[in-house]
């Protein structure tokens, strides 16, 4: 089956490279906004927006009128068009809010181009350290990993922190990966970040946890420089302190999302490869609370449950697996997996490991739990396939 897939690598363009990328990142946004200003406009008096071919057809007086426009990459601009469109479409299907103009002040400033279809061609667009983008021309690049498939699009990205990323986004056939016939259920903790039913243990990996404890400490003194600015009545821009704390909070931050995701990806790709079938219970907010608490690491954890659980969606897909995700009322960790008994003083979070008083089963909790999700995960797939 086709899928896409993006590739994301590090590039350090020159100076001059530099200032284009910014330049295109300013026209593109400028063209954004003015169409959408238009759009809105034209909604407002006839009760229809503007449809993707006026805007291109517009485009060509839109250069003309803004001479500057022609400095940015022209393809960029096309995709801009593009995207407010798509942006209007999803937000139809009730997929998403109306769009909103872009701002300057937004923390990751990006733009979108097309790659040529003589250029779609990995060893064709990279070749050994440089990238050819369109108009930038050949760019240093940190190629890490191999890209395959067509590659159609490209984003380039510029972090808070000033460096350049490109995103690659493919078409490639992906094989599905052998079945194993393994069924299996994983319960995500607290202390452990997930517990598989064959017994394999996730932990949250140490150094995260302590750049975690750093970042923490390196946001709380970037408040407390906040408010000493307050007090002296200086703009935040011009409190050096103050931007010069920011600046490495935004660069910690950076390096604990990337570890963070690294990880995330590494556990989901181990459990796809070796299960067919994995059950997984559905976290509200409520569950997230209980299961946290502790507040400091609640926000972390909460993203990284949720993110997990969409990479392993994604990866089951593509890879021909299937994840049950297993209803909220479902209480995997009070039921005994043994006989189906519900024991209510499982709720205790405290209550690590429980004997059941109906069959005498000497549980650990959280491995418990990973059993029952896997049990239900066998019964609402034979389910499925009875009703097929
Ligand atoms: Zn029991």
């Amino acid at each position: 089956m086709l899928r896409n897939k993006a590739y994301k690598f590090r590039i350090y363009p020159t100076a001059e490279q530099e200032v284009f990328f910014n330049k295109t990142i300013g026209c593109s946004r400028f063209v954004f906004n003015h169409f959408l200003d238009k759009w809105n406009k034209a909604y407002e008096e006839t009760g229809k927006g503007l449809k993707l071919s006026d805007c291109t057809k517009l485009l060509p007086f839109m250069k003309a009128e803004y001479e500057w426009l022609g400095e940015a990459d022209s393809m960029a601009l096309n995709y801009s068009a593009r995207s407010l469109d798509d942006a209007f479409k999803r937000f139809f299907k009730k997929q998403n809010k109306a769009p909103r103009f872009k701002s300057k002040k937004n923390a990751s400033q990006s733009y979108s181009t097309q790659i040529l279809a003589k250029n779609q061609n990995p060893e064709v667009l990279i070749v050994g350290d440089v990238i050819k983008l369109p108009k930038a021309g050949f760019v240093k690049i940190k190629a890490h990993r191999e890209v395959i498939g067509r590659v159609f699009k490209a984003t380039i990205r510029r972090t808070p922190t000033g460096k350049w990323f490109v995103t690659l986004v493919t078409e490639q056939e992906i094989a599905e990966l052998p079945k194993t016939g393994s069924v299996c259920g994983i319960d995500l903790g607290r202390k452990t970040f997930a517990i598989v039913s064959d017994g394999t243990l996730y932990h949250n990996p140490k150094h995260l946890a302590a750049m975690e404890k750093r970042l923490a400490r390196e946001q709380r003194k970037m408040s407390r420089r906040h408010l000493l600015a307050k007090a002296r009545k200086c703009e935040l821009a011009e409190a050096k302190n103050y931007q010069k704390q920011k600046r490495k909070v935004a660069r910690l931050h950076e390096k604990v999302a990337n570890k963070r995701l690294d990880y995330l990806h590494q556990v989901s790709t181990e459990i796809i490869k070796n299960h067919d079938i994995i059950g997984i219970e559905d976290l509200g907010i409520a569950d997230m609370l209980s299961k946290n608490d502790r507040k400091s690491n609640k926000a972390t954890a909460d993203v990284s449950w949720y993110k997990f659980r969409e990479l392993l969606q994604y990866k089951a897909e593509w890879y021909g697996k299937q994840v049950v995700v297993v209803a909220r009322n479902y209480a995997s960790s009070q039921t005994c997996s043994c006989c189906g008994h519900k024991h209510k003083a499982v709720k205790n979070l405290n209550l690590r490991e429980w004997t059941c008083p109906n069959c005498g089963t000497h549980h650990d909790r959280d491995l418990n739990a990973s059993y029952n999700l896997r049990n239900e995960a066998i019964r609402l797939t034979v389910g499925q396939t009875e009703i097929d």
